[in-house]
């Protein structure tokens, strides 16, 4: 597999890296499988989270015979120093490790500030000076922190969402890493599950020269998938540039990426897959969707009580209760059409 020097880390690492947030779906059993035929076929990055539920117990069983020949990378979503230290000691028993590569924040917004001495980055800083990591490191769903983080050169790598639909500034992102020398990893290659088809994918991203691109994986297929996209890379030809060209058209303007940062809605409405409902709704097979399941998950739009939970929390910022209501909208026209009534 293709390998990548990670900014100023050093580290050469495998430009496709394993994203652990769907191993959450898993069986343990089943993740411990998944996680090491991504090793077993050449994948030496792997991210999670004390966010994702039981994922870093599941890397952690899975790797840790081979930890010397993997980089971890672990979040913290915690804004304290002392939350910060708490947060590895946790990940580090969880990973069964005694260090990780790279500690990053999480979603850090704002970007914390430097000076504070009880601030999450003092906590990172403290982290490393313990040797509980080797580097630190940040993850950015927003543009303007992305850029002020990597300008700030506190941290080794930044974690963004780069895929075919980014737009030409937050692709440039990665240029800046280079500037600066920090690790460029992207995120959300497929678009939070909006992309179905990797190749184009892959073709496109390749051609950022330093940039390393997490995968989120939950099934053996798909490493394997990524595996011959590796062995045999594609160019991005005319075909396959068409087809961003139409992903593009597609999801123009405001768009859902699936990140779940929203929840829980007090109306439990299931917002990463109700706001992309009119993507799915055009590539899914109507049976899959025009149901009585659904129905009754996408009727809970109706009981928004406008709390505004979802839009302070989105980091794309976002006008959620619109886009859920217009998802409405086009939900119940397909299912008026498929079943001839609501
Ligand atoms: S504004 Fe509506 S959709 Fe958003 S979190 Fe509140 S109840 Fe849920
Ligand atoms: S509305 Fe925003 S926070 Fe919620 S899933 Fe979509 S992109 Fe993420």
């Amino acid at each position: 597999m293709e390998k990548i020097r990670l900014g100023r880390t050093n580290l050469m690492v495998s430009r496709s890296g394993f994203g652990g947030i769907p191993i959450q779906r898993l069986s343990s059993a089943e993740a411990e499988k998944v996680v090491r035929k991504a090793y077993d076929s050449g994948f030496t990055y792997y991210d999670t989270a004390r966010l994702y539920t039981d994922s870093e117990e599941k890397i952690g069983r899975a790797l840790h015979d081979v930890r010397d020949k993997i980089i971890i990378a672990t979040k913290t979503t915690a804004t304290t120093k002392d939350g910060v230290l708490a947060d590895i000691r946790q990940s580090l028993k969880n990973l069964q490790t005694d260090h990780v590569d790279i500690l990053q924040l999480h979603n850090a917004n704002p970007i914390p500030d430097p000076n504070d001495p009880e601030s999450n980055y003092a906590g990172q800083i403290e982290a490393q000076r313990l040797g509980l990591t080797r580097f630190i490191s940040i993850t950015c769903h927003n543009y303007d922190n992305a850029v002020k983080a990597v300008k700030s050169e506190l941290w080794d790598t930044l974690q963004f969402p780069f895929s075919p639909i980014s737009t030409e500034r937050e692709l440039a992102v990665a240029q800046l890493c280079k500037e600066h020398d920090v690790g460029a990893i992207g995120m959300k290659g497929l678009a939070g599950g909006l992309i179905n088809h990797a190749e184009p994918a892959f073709a496109f991203l390749r051609q950022i020269g330093n940039l390393l691109t997490l995968w989120g994986i939950d099934h053996e297929w798909q490493v394997d998938e990524f595996a011959v996209l590796e062995n045999k890379q594609p160019k991005l030809d005319d075909q396959l540039m068409s087809m961003i060209e139409k992903w593009r058209k597609d999801l123009a303007g405001d768009f859902c990426r699936g990140c779940g940062y929203c929840l829980p809605c007090p109306a439990n409405i299931p917002i990463p897959m109700a706001a992309r409902m009119p993507h799915h709704l055009r590539e899914s097979p109507d049976s899959r969707l025009i149901n009585e399941e659904w129905k009754a998950k996408m009727d809970l739009i109706d009981d928004c009580i406008n709390c505004g939970h979802c839009m302070e929390h989105c980091p794309y910022e976002l006008n959620t209760p619109e886009l859920l209501k217009k998802a409405l909208v086009l939900y119940r026209e397909r299912y008026i059409k498929v079943k001839g009534k609501y």
